[in-house]
């Protein structure tokens, strides 16, 4: 029976990825995620332990191999490896995120071939929708697919795209008829080793840096007709929307963990730094900081997990949720890594300690899968809607 939206118990199932994956964080990540961070290394030794123990096939239903949990999972998943390191959760979740638009709008054969990959973590996948001229603006695409025999042959340059260059498999956003708009958008599925695809220059980045970014360039990659999604085209802005839909409760949840791990860090550290003969936990502006975050961690985290549940029951207003905790949690990740820094004083400002990197990784939380200001538009747009109700 389909679970009430505000329902956030986890299932025997649930807590057992949960608590599993704290175990193989503790164990892998934290050794390594200041070093992965400096050198900017992909955490390819961190996602084979993530692969052994089922975390990839946790995200995924049973026909591709995966445990058959409704989808729920993938937010507190989100929370707990981000409570580690935002860069490997990044690096993890982008290839689910390639994986979506298979999910969402792809036909049986090209979800045994590209899914069940993705679902065991044999492949890693990437999604190309951003481009140069096209961030916010979705619909200003310029990458076009143009249909050859039983081929289409796509141009064009995607920006910023996590994963690119080390993932095997990428949903690529093409114009398949300019004519129409957004509704003339088409969703390919491209491999790596085509001819014509290649990738640019590893992006130095302020955070996340585990995660690698890069641009995509197709010059006259030919892709098989039986690899544009659904076999129907025109349908991809449809197949974007909804995986974003379904991908922000996960994003949310990332924010509620970086959020977590950074307010557990100012606490360790307040209890032990002494200042005037005493913690400096002890002093009560110090406390109401603390309070502060915690208050704001678990609103954020109420919104992440009802947004969740909207998109694991289908709730026809899960774009609004989503949105709502999105903004939410990324502004809180924001506030609580800036909070937790200030708290640690000058050893904050190195790299000594955690703290400095979790507040560099925060701020990508209000970028990526739309801005905050993105957000807050797609809100207003429900306010503005539902107001005749008023
Ligand atoms: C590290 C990283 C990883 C990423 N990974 C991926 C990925 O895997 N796949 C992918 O497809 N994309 C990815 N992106 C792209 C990301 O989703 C975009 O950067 C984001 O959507 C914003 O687009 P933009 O950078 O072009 O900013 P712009 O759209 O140019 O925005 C600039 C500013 O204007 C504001 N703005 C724009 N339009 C409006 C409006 N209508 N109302 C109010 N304010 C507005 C924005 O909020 C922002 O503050 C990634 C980006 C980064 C930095």
């Amino acid at each position: 029976m389909a679970k009430d939206l505000m329902d956030f118990t986890f299932t025997e199932d649930e807590q057992q990825v949960i608590d599993l994956a704290h175990e193989v964080c503790k164990n892998e990540v934290i050794p390594a995620r200041a070093e992965l961070d400096a050198k900017e290394e992909f955490p390819d030794k961190v996602l084979a332990k993530f692969k052994e123990a089922g975390l990839f096939s946790a995200m995924y239903a049973e026909e591709f191999g995966g445990l058959g949990l409704d989808g729920y999972i993938d937010t507190p998943l989100a929370e707990v490896i981000s409570e580690y390191c935002l860069g490997v959760y990044t690096a993890f979740f982008a290839s689910k995120l390639g994986s979506m638009p298979i999910e969402i709008g792809g036909t049986k054969e090209q979800k045994e071939k590209y899914v069940t990959q993705l679902a065991s973590g044999d492949k890693i996948g990437a999604f190309g929708l951003t481009e140069p001229e096209a961030g916010s603006d979705v619909p200003n695409l310029s990458t076009h697919a143009e249909k050859k025999g039983d081929r289409y042959i796509l141009n064009g340059t995607k920006q910023w795209i996590s994963n690119a260059g080390r993932a095997e498999i990428y949903t690529i956003f093409a114009i398949t008829d300019k004519s129409k708009g957004p509704r003339g958008i088409s969703c390919f599925i491209l491999e790596k080793g085509m001819k014509g695809l290649s990738f640019g220059k590893l992006e130095n980045k302020l955070g996340i840096r585990a995660s690698h970014t890069r641009a995509i360039i197709m010059e006259d990659v030919e892709v098989p007709a039986e690899n544009l999604v659904g076999l129907t085209p025109n349908k991809g802005f449809i197949h974007a929307l909804k995986t974003l839909n379904s991908s922000r409760p996960a994003v949310a949840g990332a924010g509620v963990g970086l959020a977590t791990g950074a307010f557990k860090e100012a606490v360790k550290y307040t209890k032990t730094r002494v200042q005037f003969e005493k913690s400096v936990i002890n002093f009560q502006v110090v406390q109401h900081m603390l309070a502060d975050m915690a208050v704001k961690i678990d609103a954020a985290r109420l919104l992440a997990y009802r947004a969740a549940r909207a998109s694991s029951t289908r709730n026809p207003d899960m774009a609004k949720y989503s949105a709502m905790a999105k903004y939410f949690a990324a502004e809180t990740a924001m506030q609580v890594t800036t909070d937790a820094l200030q708290l640690h004083g000058g050893y904050g400002f190195t790299k000594d300690y955690p703290i400095e990197k979790m507040f560099r990784d925060a701020k990508i939380l209000s970028i990526y899968e739309g801005t905050s200001q993105i957000q807050k538009n797609e809100i207003a747009a429900y306010i503005i809607k539902e107001s005749s109700k008023y």
